[in-house]
């Protein structure tokens, strides 16, 4: 008998739980908890391009399925922040500000990460 890995799903929801905690954390610190009442987490196929997307209607992210790849976890929530501020920066300024101007930036900072628009290709692993 050897150890058994968890499996794949059970993975997954405690992930989930994870990063709507982290969505939790940086909404309030944004001002934007009601954000939670409506949030939703989803995941693309890994062969996608985008490692996240947001649909602003739905207040849906989609995150790239080769982020729930271990050794990809810290892009995974940067992502997920990445996104969740393009959500509040259009909530609070509408269209007029750039996608990552001033405003989107301050959101990343006051989250705790560096604010880069892009994540260079070079850091994701594609196997985990
Ligand atoms: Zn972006």
């Amino acid at each position: 008998m050897g150890m058994r890995a968890p499996s794949p799903h059970q993975d997954l929801s405690v992930k989930l739980d994870r990063l709507f905690e982290a969505a939790k954390r940086w909404t309030s610190v944004w001002g934007y908890s009601r954000l939670m009442r409506e949030l939703n987490i989803e995941f693309s196929p890994p062969n996608q391009s985008a490692l996240g997307r947001c649909d602003l209607t739905r207040k849906t992210v989609t995150l790239n399925g080769v982020l729930l790849l271990d050794p990809n976890e810290a892009l995974l929530f940067e992502t997920l922040c990445h996104e969740l501020a393009h959500v509040v920066t259009v909530m609070r300024y509408g269209n007029r500000v750039e996608e990552h101007g001033p405003e989107w930036s301050e959101c990343m900072e006051k989250a705790g990460f560096k604010a880069r628009a892009k994540i260079p290709k070079s850091l994701i692993q594609f196997s985990g």
